[in-house]
């Protein structure tokens, strides 16, 4: 709205404006809120009352817990036996998901430090949620929520919160034929699972797949939440066959900044349903419960493994343009998955994964690859040889055969956890990381085609000079069945993922730190530099885009235009969505929907 239309509407309203501030006063008085400019802290003369908080924690049945983080013993003896624990501790991502003091990663330097709220409602049921909306909405008090507690931008933790944490709502049921509430007649019924808001994916496919013997769209990582990922669209290794994950979400239970509690399908709060298939977590209401769509599985799925280091620069130049070729002609299709990685020293590096093919027809797929490189010895040295893995699909998952597979995944080596607790080998060095850089951009297609695949063969040459950059090929739909990319459509996503062949993610971390620890400070230097890498890296690859549009899950803290890069045209549909949900902005996560209307910290509003 120009500022000639704008002042004309003012002017226009100006008769209505005591009505419509009476209206507003007592829709805030029936909601039990003062609309505030700024949230409680500790200390404020605001904050509950204890006997408020015992009232509060009677309430959830006792489920009210003050937040200590296992930090605290190394902030209080830094060289003592129990900081040593707790370091050694963190690299176990169960450990991390159990504590309700930490998160995943412990932070980004010069973004976030993962520190623990003031209190915790440790939510066992919809009705504990309930409870929980409405003290922090009554008392002006910042509210996070957190599942797997895996945001990389730090979005489930804050200081002097209160957290609602779903950690305990894990439960897994399987549906042979469910109708979303208010879509009887016009729907047809579905294989679906529904599960508790706090479910890790680890503990999904052990249900639907290990013993149901049937597929569900979750994420890689077999300890992320699935309330946070669903929300966040959500890529599973297996994407370009069954697409995004929050594009099979049928309906899910939402309590939104009012206290109550709604069902969202296409049936009933579409706009709400619509919003949190990609929205982001956090920004629209706590999601307790979510039902799934399943599929029949494939009779296989499998990986393939290699490293390649080419002998000199123009070598390098020549691998990407063959393995960009070998890509666009014979993997640009529902059958594969994950990622290549081309990093300085000139090396490549695959770990794609396929389903639907034997081990066989995977192998006939890279061989002439593989063929072409050992035609030439003086340029490539292949120093991990191809490996060929498949195995019959029910059995991805199911941690007892993984066990028995060298290297492929670790296990929670607490005494007397659940043995199904694994994870893979190749996420440890992500539990209790401190990023330094992250970004990401989707990558048309259109880069794929022989008049434009040199120049993108030269920006990932260029890109891996300054460091390592990554082509996930299932965080993007291009290749993907046509229903597929049409479910995604009808999702808050940015628009930019379907026709996108991949994402390119370009990231710094170092091994577990924390600041204000002498001995385990983060290494603000090298962060410095690494910074500068990524970005003179990501850069070449920019270059290339007519517009960067970024994974929200997996993106820059500090993207500036994080509106356009995370929900391109959608942004504006999905701010009116939170404004009608969370009108007073209850809800608050850095770079989430209705966030600019907030300070940093998401304490004040910004007048
Ligand atoms: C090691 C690692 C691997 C990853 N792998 C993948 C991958 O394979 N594919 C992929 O797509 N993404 C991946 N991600 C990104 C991940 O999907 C997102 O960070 C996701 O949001 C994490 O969800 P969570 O519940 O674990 O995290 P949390 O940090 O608990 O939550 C993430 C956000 O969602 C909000 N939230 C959580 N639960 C709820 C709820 N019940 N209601 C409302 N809001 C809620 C939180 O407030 C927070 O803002 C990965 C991240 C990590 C760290």
């Amino acid at each position: 709205m120009n500022r000639r239309r704008f002042l004309r509407a003012v002017a226009a309203a100006l008769p209505f404006l005591p009505a419509m501030c009476a209206y507003l006063l007592s829709s805030r008085r029936a909601l039990g809120t003062t609309h505030s400019m700024a949230r409680v802290r500790p200390g404020d003369s605001a904050w509950p009352s204890a006997g408020s908080w015992d009232r509060f924690s009677q309430q959830v049945g006792g489920r009210l817990a003050k937040v200590k983080s296992p930090f605290a013993a190394c902030l209080e003896a830094p060289s003592s036996a129990d900081c040593a624990r707790v370091f050694k501790a963190v690299r176990n991502p169960y450990y991390l998901g159990d504590e309700v003091g930490l998160t995943q990663s412990l932070g980004w330097v010069g973004a976030w430090t993962s520190r623990p709220s003031a209190y915790a409602v440790m939510a066992e049921s919809t009705e504990d949620v309930v409870a929980a909306v409405n003290f922090a909405r009554q008392h002006s008090l910042r509210l996070v929520v957190k599942g797997g507690g895996h945001s990389y931008q730090g979005t489930s933790n804050a200081a002097d919160s209160l957290l609602i944490w779903t950690r305990r709502m894990n439960a897994v049921t399987l549906h042979d034929a469910f109708i979303g509430v208010g879509c009887e007649g016009q729907h047809p019924p579905k294989h679906a699972v529904t599960v508790e808001a706090g479910a890790i994916w680890g503990q999904v496919y052990d249900a639907v797949t290990t013993k149901g013997g049937r597929y569900v769209q979750g994420g890689g990582c077999l300890t992320v939440g699935v309330a946070g990922l669903i929300q966040s669209g959500g890529f599973g290794s297996f994407s370009k066959a069954y697409g995004m994950a929050a594009a099979s979400l049928l309906q899910a239970e939402i309590v939104t900044a009012d206290g109550a509690v709604r069902i969202a399908n296409a049936c009933t709060n579409p706009d709400l349903f619509w919003g949190i298939k990609g929205g982001g977590g956090g920004s629209l209401g706590v999601v307790t419960r979510l039902t799934l769509e399943t599929h029949s599985l494939p009779q296989f799925f499998g990986a393939v493994f290699a490293t390649i280091k080419a002998t000199s620069d123009v070598a390098f130049r020549r691998l990407i343009d063959k393995v960009l070729s070998l890509y666009s002609e014979k993997l640009l299709n529902p059958y594969w998955g994950e990622q290549i990685a081309f990093r300085p020293g000139n090396v490549l590096a695959i770990a794609m994964v396929f389903q639907g093919l034997d081990q066989q027809q995977a192998e006939m797929t890279w061989r002439p690859f593989f063929d072409w490189l050992v035609a030439f010895p003086e340029d490539f040295n292949v120093v991990e040889p191809l490996r060929v893995l498949a195995a019959p699909a029910r059995h991805f998952w199911d941690p007892g055969f993984l066990k028995e597979l060298p290297g492929i995944v670790l296990a929670d080596d607490r005494p007397g956890t659940s043995k199904g607790n694994i994870f893979w080998a190749s996420n440890l060095e992500e539990a209790g990381q401190v990023l330094h850089a992250y970004q990401s951009a989707w990558l048309p297609a259109s880069l794929l085609q022989t008049d434009e695949r040199t120049n993108l063969a030269d920006a990932l040459f260029a890109a891996a000079q300054h460091w390592g950059v990554t082509l996930h090929f299932n965080k993007g739909l291009s290749g993907a069945p046509a229903e597929a990319i049409e479910a995604a459509r009808n999702t808050a996503m940015n628009p930019d993922v379907l026709e996108a062949f991949a994402l390119i993610i370009c990231a710094a971390k170092e091994p577990p730190a924390y600041a204000g620890v002498p001995g385990h400070e983060p290494h603000l230097e090298a962060a410095r530099t690494h910074v500068e890498a990524v970005n003179k890296a990501m850069n070449e690859v920019r270059k290339l885009l007519p517009r960067v549009g970024s994974y929200l899950a997996e993106s820059d803290f500090f993207d500036e235009n994080w509106q356009r890069s995370f929900w391109g045209p959608n942004y504006a549909k999905l701010l009116a969505v939170k404004e009608k949900y969370d009108p007073e902005g209850l809800f608050f996560v850095h770079h989430g929907v209705g966030s600019e209307r907030w300070g940093v910290d998401g304490f004040t509003r910004v007048p």
